[in-house]
């Protein structure tokens, strides 16, 4: 007999593809979990924002993905931020998602630098970054710790940078997907640009942590000569990890693919389970009281420098939204 209480969907998986959305899902069989992230108006309004060369943008679209992959993980009220601190002509990228689904993002680079590497072919997203860390924090609001995970970046892209920080911090098996473009459509005023972006996350959760071990990648105290240590991948994720590895750039961006169909296409064999889709905006969370308080902690030689034809003006970096105070507007806090 059927029981009503359990979710299992049988309906066919939608046909239209929904932006902006995050859908997780599971394959019980295999003991994987993923999320799936389908990005247009909020991947767009960002990247056009900030009018940025089209390597840096995509860099930073892809910045995104992985973002809003990871941070609508967090199961509380918080803040997941992503930063890139690196030597390339991109110095750093910052991704700040908010529960339950706003984010924003800016990149800051050399333009001279991203230039040259434009000119020369080597505009790749490793190139882009070079040689540095990311840092992955978990912010849960005032009087609460925070958390950071450090990742070092060593000339490869984000996708690479992910694996290696799940592998090493989190003894998570992890496959990563991104994929940014633009699309173009003609229209009344001409072709217009659409940024687009999609990713997709699967993780290998075994109940048994004995499935998850990973085999040791070096030989660790091994005396010389010793038959290095290996232990095969678990079945169920060399499967997994090896069907992410067949998705297709335009297959995470297509907007008439959608997230429920790929994942229907991906494992339908091993019988796949989505969950409720979840909407992501574009949204900063600067505003002119929290601009205003953070002139307050400011000492007054700071804010003096800060006058220009008599009143201080402040631009966020992240939605380009500009501030102007009169100096006698900021009346420090009293101690
Ligand atoms: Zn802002």
């Amino acid at each position: 007999m059927n029981n009503p209480n359990l979710n299992i969907p049988v309906r066919e998986p939608a046909q239209a593809g929904l932006d902006d959305t995050i859908l997780p899902f599971e394959i019980g069989a295999l003991d994987l979990r993923g999320r799936i992230v389908r990005l247009g108006p909020a991947v767009d309004s960002i990247l056009s924002g900030h009018d940025y060369p089209l390597p840096v943008a995509k860099l930073l679209g892809e910045a995104i993905v992985l973002t809003v992959m990871l941070g609508s993980a967090l199961k509380f009220e918080g803040r997941f931020i992503l930063q890139t601190q690196s030597d390339g002509p991109v110095r750093m990228l910052v991704v700040d998602f908010t529960s339950p689904g706003k984010v924003r993002a800016c990149a800051r680079f050399d333009a001279a630098r991203v230039a040259a590497a434009i000119a020369a072919g080597e505009a790749e997203p490793g190139q882009l970054l070079g040689r540095g860390h990311l840092a992955m924090t978990i912010d849960q609001g005032a009087d609460m710790s925070r958390y950071q995970g450090l990742v070092p970046l060593e000339g490869k892209d984000l996708e690479h940078a992910a694996h290696e920080y799940f592998l090493r911090s989190e003894q998570i098996p992890t496959r990563v997907r991104l994929a940014v473009a633009e699309e173009f459509r003609g229209g009344e005023n001409g072709a217009r640009r659409r940024w687009r972006a999609g990713g997709i996350l699967l993780q290998f959760l075994p109940k048994s942590a004995d499935r998850a071990r990973q085999a040791d990648l070096d030989p660790g105290d091994a005396p010389p000569g010793a038959e290095p240590h290996s232990l095969p991948e678990d079945e169920a994720w060399v499967e997994g990890r090896s069907l992410v590895a067949t998705v297709d750039d335009i297959e995470l961006i297509d907007p008439d693919l959608s997230s429920e169909r790929l994942a229907y296409r991906l494992f339908h064999e091993r019988g796949v389970r989505v969950f409720r889709t979840a909407p992501v905006e574009a949204q900063c969370s600067c505003s002119r009281h929290g601009v205003e308080s953070m002139l307050r902690s400011f000492t007054q030689q700071d804010r003096d420098d800060m006058v220009e034809d008599g009143k201080i003006t402040v631009t966020c970096e992240f939605c380009s939204s500009t501030y102007v105070f009169a100096p006698s507007d900021i009346v420090p806090a009293l101690s």
